[in-house]
C-alpha cells in the first residue's frame, strides 16, 4: 500500500505538484497519463526521494514520511526509503562500465549488502525472466534499447521494492522493440508486483491498469477504473487530452 496526501514540490516558484493525493493498493497497478508538464516526472522522482517535496506525506507500508521545507529526512532513512521504491527510467540509466549483470548486483552488494554469490544468483534468475539469461556478460552499448530497458527492470526487482515506478519506460524506443518490455512490465502485473507507469501507450493502460490517473497541471484531474477514466470519462479536460492522443 502506497498513500500520498498533500504533496507539493516547487522549483524556484514553479509550482509543479500542488497537493497530491492518491492511494494504490498493494499489489495492483496504476497508470498515470497526461500532457507533458503536467508533473508526472516530479511525482514519481517524489516518490522516489530524487526529489524532496516541499509539502504533505507518503506512507509506503509500515513507513510514513512527513514533508516540509524545514524538516530534513536523515540519509538513512532517505536510502532506506529510495530502495523500496524500484525505479525504471525512461532512458534506462544503466552503468555503461558495467555488464548486464553487474548492473543488476550492485545495488544488491552495495545497498542491501548481499554477497557476490547470492546478488549474482538473483540477478541470473531476473535475467532469465526477462528473456535476457544469454547477455548477462554484455555491455550496455552491446545492448538494443528494449534489452537494455528489460536490464532495467531486473535491476529495480532485484532491490526486492515494495512498488515499483516507470516513467515512461517505453517512449525511447523503437516500436518494434516495445512489445517485450511490455510484456515484461505485464508479467509483473500477474504475478501481484506494486507498480506505478507513467505511459502514452493507451491500449497497454487499458490492459494492465486497476486504476488509471489523470494529472493536468499539477493535480489529479480524475482517477478511476480504465473504463471510467479511458472510455467513458466524463471530464472535459480528460477528453481533451485523449481526443489529442489519440488523434496521432
Ligand atoms: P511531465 O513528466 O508530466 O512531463 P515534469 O514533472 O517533468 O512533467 O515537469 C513538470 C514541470 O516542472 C515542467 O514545467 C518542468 O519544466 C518543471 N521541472 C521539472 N523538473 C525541474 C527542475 N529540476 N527544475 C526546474 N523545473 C523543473
Ligand atoms: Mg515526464
Amino acid at each position: 500500500m502506497i498513500e500520498i496526501k498533500g504533496l507539493q514540490k516547487h522549483f524556484k516558484g514553479l509550482e509543479v505538484l500542488k497537493g497530491i493525493d492518491l492511494a494504490i493498493e498493494k499489489g495492483k497497478t496504476a497508470v498515470i497519463i497526461g500532457p507533458s508538464g503536467s508533473g508526472k516526472t516530479t511525482l514519481l522522482r517524489c516518490l522516489n526521494l530524487l526529489e524532496m517535496p516541499d509539502a504533505g506525506e507518503i506512507t509506503l507500508g509500515d513507513q510514513k514520511l512527513g514533508f516540509s521545507r524545514s524538516t530534513r529526512i536523515p540519509a538513512g532513512k532517505v536510502i532506506d526509503f529510495r530502495h523500496k521504491t524500484g525505479m525504471v527510467f525512461q532512458n534506462y540509466n544503466l552503468f555503461p562500465h558495467l555488464t548486464a549483470l553487474e548492473n543488476i548486483m550492485e545495488g544488491q552488494v552495495i545497498v542491501l549488502k548481499r554477497s557476490k554469490q547470492e546478488s549474482r544468483e538473483k540477478a541470473l534468475s531476473l535475467l532469465e525472466k526477462v528473456g535476457l539469461r544469454d547477455r548477462a556478460d554484455m555491455y550496455p552499448h552491446q545492448l538494443s534499447g528494449g534489452q537494455q530497458q528489460r536490464i532495467g527492470i531486473a535491476r529495480a526487482m532485484a532491490m526486492d521494492p515494495e512498488v515499483i515506478l516507470f516513467d515512461e519506460p517505453t517512449s525511447a524506443l523503437d516500436p518494434e522493440l516495445v512489445g517485450d518490455v511490455l510484456k515484461v512490465i505485464k508479467n509483473l502485473a500477474k504475478e501481484g508486483m506494486t507498480m506505478v507507469i507513467v505511459t502514452h501507450e493507451m491500449q497497454f493502460a487499458r490492459d494492465v491498469a486497476d486504476k488509471v490517473i489523470f494529472m493536468d497541471q499539477g493535480v489529479v484531474v480524475e482517477t478511476g477504473s480504465p473504463e471510467q477514466v479511458l472510455i467513458n470519462t466524463q471530464n472535459k479536460r480528460t477528453l481533451q487530452f485523449l481526443n489529442k492522443v489519440i488523434d496521432r
